[in-house]
């Protein structure tokens, strides 16, 4: 009796593994179809790894499925989130070690729910008109993000517009809010901020949506240090650079940091549109020629369709106002860069300026929440890097000032990319001191 229960216990255990083989074959089609089955991180290991010789280490994991956590590599150390399966493995190479994160999949369930956007018409806020507050509560597709830009742009018509300054390869906006004070539009000198150009550091998308939410609200409450700013100048502010990336990171791969740019040379895809900007594009050791890796250049300067679009922006720009302050964001490690990456011997020729400037920016950081933010030059305060935003917008477009910012967490142990979104309005109210703190001193 025992037996034949055993017998029918196992036959029924064969057919449920054959249903799930069956299952298999089916979703895989399916996905195959859609080419879209969503990248699960459950049982990604994250580990940190200091070495001597870079390229060596990078070799040695060859055979190890890892996805790259590094936000701008150092060359000194890698962080990488391992696959489960390939954990013995990684294990058996014996080297020396720290892990950062248990479960890279855990860390991710952390960003909770991607909430609709509720906020339009109804939940504004009464005195302002503007968007209500609780859109900083959670992370959203970029569909809401348009819907929030044009709800900021509804809240301050007469010194505002939304513009596309062109599309991504797959079709949509890199789009914009345009601020401006007293004189009317486009005559004062640009502040132009870039986010998101690397698609899984979400936190830089809120963040300056954050500020730019402070700066409308308060120039329409006369507050002097931003009335007397946006009479000044006029604000660029696009949260979303890389649409395509962006939208892969919420429907398919999480980490997903390029383009989505296919190349005949290769199956693997995306550029990284920060390594692809035309100026000191081939310095070598600053980018890779290799299109798998996450700091592939491209083939030649400047060949990704949004690259098109940010230069034309950028270049009309400096051509008739002039640009006073550019910033690219990005997450993670908590850093203020100036230029330049290509070379850790270029000086911007008022150095000293520049970094008395991004000290006062890094106290008036610090003072809000405490966070550390280390500033200086990227070359020397990260690794050399070719073909950046920074570099391109300083020589190329005549910026006075150029830098990018490394928002938080500091490290890959405090979640790296993906920080729950209790995080956006601390990491909105930190940078945004900063920010205060440069427009009374530039
Ligand atoms: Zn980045």
């Amino acid at each position: 009796m025992l037996t034949a229960l055993r017998s029918i216990s196992a036959t029924r255990t064969k057919i449920k593994n054959i249903i799930i083989i069956m299952k298999s074959f089916a979703a895989l089609a399916l996905g195959l179809q859609a080419v879209a089955a969503k990248v699960s991180y459950d049982g990604y290991k994250v580990f940190h790894i200091e070495t001597s010789d870079f390229e060596a280490m990078q070799a040695k994991l060859s055979d190890i499925e890892y996805v790259s956590l590094d936000c701008e590599s150092n060359h000194k150390s890698l962080e990488v989130a391992v696959a489960p399966q390939d954990l013995e493995a990684f294990e058996a190479l014996g080297l020396d070690v720290e892990v950062s994160i248990e479960d890279m999949g855990a860390e991710i369930a952390k960003e909770g729910d991607i909430k609709p956007y509720k906020a339009r018409k109804k939940a504004r806020d009464v005195c302002t008109g503007l968007p209500d507050m609780s859109w900083f509560d959670s992370y959203h597709v970029f569909e809401d993000h348009l819907d929030f830009l044009e709800d900021l742009q509804s809240a301050f018509v007469r010194n505002s517009e939304l513009f596309d300054a062109g599309l991504s390869l797959e079709g949509r906006p890199l789009r914009g809010i345009h601020l401006w004070g007293r004189d009317g539009p486009g005559i004062k000198p640009a502040i132009i901020w870039h986010a998101t150009v690397h698609a899984r550091e979400w936190i830089t998308t809120p963040t300056v949506e954050y500020m730019a939410y402070q700066i409308i609200r308060d120039y329409r409450i006369k507050e002097p240090l931003i009335t007397e700013t946006l009479d000044n100048y006029d604000f660029y502010i696009m949260p979303v650079i890389n649409p395509d990336g962006f939208v892969h990171t919420h429907e398919n791969d999480r980490l997903w940091r390029k383009n989505r740019q296919a190349r005949e040379s290769s199956s693997c895809i995306g550029t990284d549109i920060n390594r692809n900007w035309p100026h000191q594009w081939d310095v070598p050791g600053g980018s890779s020629t290799n299109p798998c890796v996450e700091t592939y250049r491209g083939e030649s300067p400047g060949d990704t369709p949004e690259m098109a679009v940010m230069t034309n922006h950028t270049l009309s720009l400096a051509e008739s106002t002039g640009i006073k302050f550019y910033v690219d964001w990005h997450s993670y490690s908590q850093l203020i860069l100036l230029p330049y990456g290509y070379s850790c011997d270029a000086m911007v020729k008022d150095f000293d300026t520049q970094m008395e400037l991004a000290r006062g920016v890094r106290d008036a950081i610090r003072s809000v929440n405490g966070l550390d933010f280390v500033y200086g030059p990227t070359c020397e305060t990260i690794y050399q890097t070719s073909g950046g935003s920074m570099d391109y917008v300083y020589d190329v477009a005549n910026a006075e000032l150029s830098w990018a910012f490394e928002l938080r967490p500091q490290s890959p142990r405090q979640g790296g990319f993906a920080i729950p979104p209790e995080n956006i309005i601390p990491s909105g109210e930190e940078v945004w001191a900063g920010m205060r703190n440069l427009f009374a001193n530039f």
